[in-house]
């Protein structure tokens, strides 16, 4: 029994997911112009595949898991369950005009002709805001559209931000916030779904040892309490005497978001020789 991944063949995704795979401790060979690949060390068969066609894939059964962009999971609208957001392939599709244009509200695009790859997100938000509009539908560089006079505006991916402005147009409106998710067949056996679990629990030990860091700072010991009461920690944090007298070694887990926050409190505190290290998995 093996469970069938579907991740993008080469594009965006492609290296994010196999370098998550790999995070994961599964070996999977990645031939050139291979339709699919089995992992020597777990029950994962992976089909490579346009980004487009994941969904549809999923949904027949023909994958039972996949990793692909959300932006396309809810244009396509097939039914697959989105399990677990994988924190790559961050980007938000958004509409965008000419950089002279004045935009003030969704109103702007009435009557208007809209380009973009991803017609039914388009759709959805302009009915959301009760207005009507031409959509063109184009399946690449959409952002060419409106200096060839083929569309007013356009719906796209936007990361940077950097095409949209070499083509002359500003990013008025995301409509999208998007990252690669993992998805699955909505029917899976209780033995996939067993395999799957096993999959999840190690993209969730990545996923949480990548938002936290390991903190190893040096501490006099009257000042202990004050540092300890600023250190979250997985439990509490260890305390370890060190060879000069009066002082301590602490060690702690912070996460990404409070990490400067609390490091200056600590500087302030009177911690010294703070050390950040990354961590490799988390297991809690
Ligand atoms: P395929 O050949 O598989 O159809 P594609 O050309 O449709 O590839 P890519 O450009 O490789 O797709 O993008 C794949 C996904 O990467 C997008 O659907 C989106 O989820 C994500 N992505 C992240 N940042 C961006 C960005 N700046 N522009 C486009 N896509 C992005
Ligand atoms: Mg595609």
């Amino acid at each position: 029994m093996k469970l069938r991944l579907a991740i993008q063949k080469s594009g965006r995704l492609h290296d994010d997911s196999m370098r998550l795979l790999k995070e994961c401790g599964i070996d999977i060979s990645n031939g050139v112009n291979k339709l699919k690949s089995e992992a020597s060390n777990f029950p994962l068969e992976v089909f490579f595949l346009r980004d487009d066609d994941i969904p549809q894939y999923v949904e027949d059964a023909v994958a039972d898991i996949g990793f692909v962009g959300e932006n396309v999971v809810y244009e396509k609208k097939k039914k697959i369950d989105v399990v677990e957001k994988l924190g790559f392939g961050k980007c938000r599709l958004s509409i965008a005009i000419s950089k002279g244009e004045n935009y003030t509200s969704a109103a702007f695009l009435q009557g208007k002709r809209i380009a973009t790859s991803y017609p039914v997100l388009v759709e959805d938000f302009l009915k959301a805001n009760n207005i009507t509009a031409e959509i063109h539908e184009i399946s690449g560089s959409v952002e060419i559209a409106p200096g060839i006079g083929l569309a007013d505006a356009i719906c796209d991916l936007v990361s940077s931000g950097s095409t949209l402005f070499m083509n002359g147009l500003q990013e008025v409106e995301p409509i999208l916030q998007s990252q690669a998710v993992l998805v699955k067949n909505e029917q899976l056996s209780p033995e996939q779904q067993a395999i799957l679990d096993k999959l999840l629990f190690r993209i969730q030990s990545v996923k949480k040892a990548k938002n936290n860091k390991y903190v190893l700072l040096n501490a006099p010991n009257d000042k202990l309490d004050e540092i300890i009461s600023l250190l979250p920690g997985m439990k509490s944090p260890t305390v370890l005497p060190l060879a000069e007298a009066g002082w301590s070694s602490v060690h702690s887990v912070l996460s990404e978001t409070q990490f400067w926050d609390i490091i200056e409190k600590l500087k302030a505190a009177g911690a010294q020789g703070i050390l950040v290290v990354p961590i490799e998995k988390m297991i809690i």
